[in-house]
């Protein structure tokens, strides 16, 4: 590390105190507010196609708007704010800074993704906050160009040298900062991201560029599940159209706003369990089933099992990890990422009885039952 480098994580980390606020700690556990974010705005025009006529604020603004109305519309009892609702700039950190202000539940950034003249990409990705990884003495990002030009737009910022402590979008050094984080909502970030993932599938954009974890400052300073979509390529023919068209930028917004709900139920009923659990601990135990399921036979082996699982990332974690408060997590593969449950057991009872009070340690822990070697949510 170099002595910039050092200075710079001794300043950050005095600046900016640990951001991981419990949705539980206030009051509500419902999912109950929403932020939107359109992405740039005003004299940050974001990515243009490439005969200058289309701007990637104009269609994050619309995309958010319609998604804003439509989660309006079904669900009247949920908050639907926006970072900004016409063509004007926000600061990169303020994005997220109202996101926390008004103790949003999750975080919907838009983008639109391009690529240099000469190269070609077309589809739709999804991102969630996730570590810089180093290469010797490089930062490694399939996505690096992506991240460095949407982190960049902070230097449209007056002054912000000052707000961003001297971060340096495109300075690799400086992402060594977001090793320091500790993302208490990946778990929940990870699983709207698949949401969305799954929501989009193959229309009105075609393709999928699937989900990926990525040093995005406005991600890093969200203190709620948040994900960051690029919802296609401006500069691919194909999707420009899609996104120039009424009916493609409504797909798409239809897409975010079905993920969405699919989100919330999970999101409402482990919620549900939790306030249960915490109001009648008592009840938890009664003496007549207890007796009854010592009685029962042992399950076998290969039956499922439930427990709670608290993370789900590509990084490979110790079980004797801190992050896991001296649980030991069991681990399920899937695809790249590896999941972490605690406390598995053959009964869902046992399981159930555990559950809020690893919901107070980690808020975005939710059930899962455990079979053939994959996890399914349990309602
Ligand atoms: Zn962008």
């Amino acid at each position: 590390m170099n002595p910039f480098s050092r200075a710079f994580l001794l300043v950050f980390a005095a600046v900016f105190p640990a951001i991981a606020v419990p949705a539980s700690a206030q009051g509500d556990l419902r999912l109950h507010t929403v932020v939107i974010d359109p992405g740039h705005g005003g004299k940050d025009s974001g990515c243009v196609s490439r005969d200058r006529k289309t701007y990637e604020k104009n269609i994050t603004l619309d995309i958010g708007r319609r998604l804003a109305q439509k989660i309006a519309a079904g669900y009247p009892d949920v908050t639907v704010k926006m970072t900004r609702t016409d063509d004007r700039f926000v600061e990169l950190e303020n994005r997220a800074v109202f996101a926390n202000k008004n103790n949003a539940s999750l975080f919907i950034s838009i983008h639109v993704n391009s690529v240099e003249k000469g190269t070609t990409a077309n589809g739709y990705s999804i991102h969630c906050l996730g570590q810089s990884r180093k290469k010797g003495n490089d930062l490694y990002s399939k996505n690096l160009d992506l991240v460095k030009r949407e982190n960049a737009v902070i230097q449209l910022e007056d002054n912000y040298q000052t707000t961003y402590q001297g971060f340096d979008p495109s300075d690799p050094q400086s992402y060594i900062i977001f090793n320091l984080m500790q993302n208490a909502h990946l778990t929940g970030s990870l699983t709207f991201a698949e949401d969305v993932a799954a929501a989009m599938g193959s229309k009105p954009i075609r393709h999928s560029r699937g989900v990926s974890q990525d040093p995005f400052w406005v991600l890093w300073r969200t203190a709620m599940p948040s994900v960051l979509i690029e919802v296609g390529f401006i500069t691919n023919p194909d999707d420009l159209a899609t996104m120039r068209s009424d009916e493609g930028r409504d797909g798409i917004a239809e897409n975010i706003f079905r993920a969405f709900s699919t989100f919330k139920q999970r999101y409402d009923s482990s919620m549900q369990v939790t306030s249960a659990q915490q109001e009648e601990p008592k009840k938890e135990e009664p003496l007549k089933e207890n007796s009854q399921e010592a009685a029962a036979p042992a399950p076998a082996p290969e039956g499922p099992v439930y427990g709670i699982q608290v993370l789900a990332t590509g990084k490979n974690m110790s079980d004797t990890d801190p992050f896991f408060h001296g649980y030991k997590p069991l681990v399920v593969k899937s695809g790249k990422l590896n999941k972490y449950i605690l406390l598995t057991d053959p009964s869902l009872k046992t399981v159930k009885a555990s559950f809020g009070k690893i919901k107070h340690i980690f808020p975005d822990s939710y059930l899962v039952k455990i079979e053939d070697n994959s996890t399914v949510p349990v309602r």
